[in-house]
């Protein structure tokens, strides 16, 4: 790992010409050097954080989001130390009751390709970060925290501080992959900063042998109630439950809104549990069990129209933070990844490589984001109205999150990313049918209120 920069460095051009700067090591920051170097750059990541930090909780990884790993050569290693649930639990958060099983597991590997599986966000961070140090074309320059950038005739210059001061860096692009409060789409794209969604997640992660048998391992368990939701699964290799219960803004009495929570304090489980109310005692067993349980305010990026600007643009977050109901933010960030290393690959100059992946990226991962926020929708559950309820089924909304990004790469002739060639097709395309058939009408109620 590279130290911070020294002030006022000025890299040499000759090495700049081949160089994207990329801001951010995040998920889609450290995938996106990982398909830029094998497109022919070098890559340039400036990470504010002074060394790696397992932040965040738990991922589920779907099809299209391992599709992506698996073409960076990762899929062993995610395997790894991730697990493999069979299917998804929905619980009525009131009565306990199950209310539907989704199925996981072969089915879904052998249908999509990939496995749905489920990971700590810091495992794969480390994996992605990992593979990043073992590409010579990749330096990782920690604790540097990007202020600006210019766009010049020759590029592009970063404003960057570290504790060693202020200094500059330069390249022939630059790719904003700084998260939900990105400096570069709000120091470059004029726009102002993210939107609070009036929820927040309360997130835990409890150590598996202090879980009750009710909860399986083998699953992801939802639990559905008309003031919450909650989702738990294994990380960690099976040594830790993540818990994330979501509830609106006005869940604590007197809380002023999600913004104030921008500081991830913690609160009791006890003090969860009271505002909870009326829950079944599967879930709340949970909030009596030793774990810390973090406030995180769930924000959203601003609408953009573009999310490129000359040798400039935008992956992950920066771009377009999305709640987290469709479980698909992560996975929109490889995908963005993966297309743009695509686009760079076949597409010259930069500035036009970035407008292409724009084009191939931006439809569908706002429509992902729409969905996921659709009525501040505590669940990726949908109705069982439309074309889905002749059939008698479930849809489960988050289907339509899994059209194919087409990672097929590189791009064909004509500029078409390959969606048909590699049968990519959408994961969870197929309803979900409920274990019944037939939802009762509570539960059809508690659904269509999702
Ligand atoms: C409760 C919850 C549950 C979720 N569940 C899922 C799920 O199941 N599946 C899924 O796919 N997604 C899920 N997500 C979404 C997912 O966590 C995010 O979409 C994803 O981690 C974003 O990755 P990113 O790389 O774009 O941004 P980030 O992970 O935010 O990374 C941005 C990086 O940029 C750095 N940075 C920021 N500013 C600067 C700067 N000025 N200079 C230098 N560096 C900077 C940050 O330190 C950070 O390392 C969930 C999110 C939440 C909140």
């Amino acid at each position: 790992m590279e130290p911070g920069l020294e002030p006022n460095t000025q890299h040499d051009l000759n090495d700049g010409h081949r160089t994207i700067l990329i801001s951010g090591a995040g998920i889609a920051g450290l995938a996106s050097a990982l398909f830029l170097t094998r497109a022919g750059y070098r890559v340039e990541i400036l990470e504010q954080a002074p060394k790696l930090d397992p932040i965040g909780s738990g991922l589920q990884l779907s099809p299209n989001a391992m599709h992506v790993l698996a073409a960076l050569g990762l899929e062993r290693e995610v395997q790894s130390v991730s697990t493999a649930p069979t299917g998804i639990d929905i619980r009525n958060g009131f009565s306990g009751r199950t209310i539907t099983r989704v199925p996981l597991g072969e089915k879904i590997t052998k249908q999509y390709g990939q496995p749905y599986l489920v990971i700590h966000r810091g495992d794969l961070q480390k994996i992605l970060y990992e593979a990043c140090q073992r590409e010579p074309d990749i330096q990782l320059r920690m604790g540097v925290t990007v202020r600006d950038a210019v766009a010049h005739p020759n590029g592009i210059t970063i404003i960057a501080d570290s504790e060693n001061g202020t200094g500059n860096f330069r390249g022939v692009g630059l790719i904003g992959a700084d998260g939900v409060n990105s400096v570069i789409r709000n120091e470059c794209f004029e726009c102002k900063g993210p939107i609070a969604t009036g929820t927040f997640a309360l997130r835990a992660l409890i150590e598996k042998n202090q879980m009750p048998d009710n909860i399986p391992a083998d699953k992801i368990c939802m639990w559905l109630a008309t003031n919450a939701h909650a989702v738990v699964y294994l990380v960690r290799g099976g040594a830790f439950y993540n818990v994330v219960l979501t509830v609106p803004d006005g869940f604590f009495k007197g809380s002023p809104g999600s913004v104030l929570f921008a500081d991830r304090t913690t609160v009791s489980g006890r003090d969860i549990a009271k505002k909870l109310g009326k829950w079944h005692k599967d879930f709340t067993h949970l909030l009596d069990l030793d774990a810390a349980w973090t406030k995180w305010p769930l924000m959203a990026a601003p609408h953009l129209r573009n999310w490129s600007e000359g040798n400039i643009t935008l992956v992950g977050d920066a771009a377009h933070a999305m709640t987290p109901h469709a479980a698909q933010g992560a996975a929109q960030g490889l995908e963005d990844a993966a297309v743009l290393g695509a686009a760079v690959n076949s597409v010259q100059p930069l500035e036009l490589a970035f407008e292409h992946y724009q084009k191939q990226r931006i439809k569908r991962a706002y429509a992902v984001r729409s969905l996921s926020q659709k009525k501040q929708d505590p669940l990726p559950i949908a109705t069982t109205t439309g074309s889905h309820s002749k059939h008698r089924n479930v849809g489960y909304g988050w289907h339509k999150n899994f059209r194919p990004p087409g990672l097929d790469l590189p791009l064909d002739a004509t500029g078409q990313l390959g969606a048909k060639r590699n049968g990519f097709t959408a994961i969870l395309e197929s309803n979900i049918r409920l274990v019944k058939h037939k939802a009762r009408p509570s539960d059809r109620a508690l659904m269509r209120m999702c």
